[in-house]
């Protein structure tokens, strides 16, 4: 990053890419979790369910790519090796087991309420201190939220139909 734009940052970088290596390694996560949930869901709504799996997938990955740009402009190194995923992780990994829709849909809204604690936290680490990398995380936050809301709608529709 230019000398001016790293000079605006005003806290721990260390800290702070540390903490978006740790970001990054949950999008992966998440981002495999809902690819193959969105292959091998059964029940109630499947095609429904795997269109917002599928869309989910291919927006984690845009979180991960998001990510990654960020802690090159901070002049670190985003995770080179998938082992370090699992080693760096808030949020671990629910492997879809079971193929049930809602026990899937139900680890998927865990870890998107996981998510949203992280970057939360993220921006409360990163106040006023950076205003890049706040306004990254806000727009990631943002879709986390949206995620949990898509996935509990489901949910209630699966709920009541099953009534
Ligand atoms: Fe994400
Ligand atoms: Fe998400
Ligand atoms: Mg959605």
């Amino acid at each position: 990053m230019g000398t001016k734009g790293k000079s605006i940052v005003k806290l721990d970088v260390d800290k702070l890419i540390e903490m978006l290596n740790k970001a990054y390694a949950d999008e992966w996560l998440a981002y495999y979790q809902y690819w193959i949930g969105a292959k091998v869901v059964k029940g109630a709504m499947r095609a429904e369910v795997e269109g917002e799996l599928v869309e989910h997938a291919n927006e984690e990955l845009e979180h991960a790519e998001k990510l990654a740009e960020r802690i090159l402009q901070l002049g670190g190194t985003p995770l080179l090796k998938p082992e370090d995923w699992y080693k760096m992780t808030n949020c671990g990994y629910d492997a879809p087991e079971n193929p049930d829709v809602k026990i899937i849909l139900q680890q998927n809204i865990k870890g998107e309420q996981c998510a949203i604690e992280v970057y939360n936290k993220l921006l409360e680490f990163i106040g006023n201190n950076d205003p890049i990398t706040y306004h990254l995380i806000c727009e990631i936050l943002e879709d986390e939220v949206e995620h949990e809301d898509d996935l509990e709608n489901i949910m209630e529709d699966i709920e009541s139909m099953i009534k």
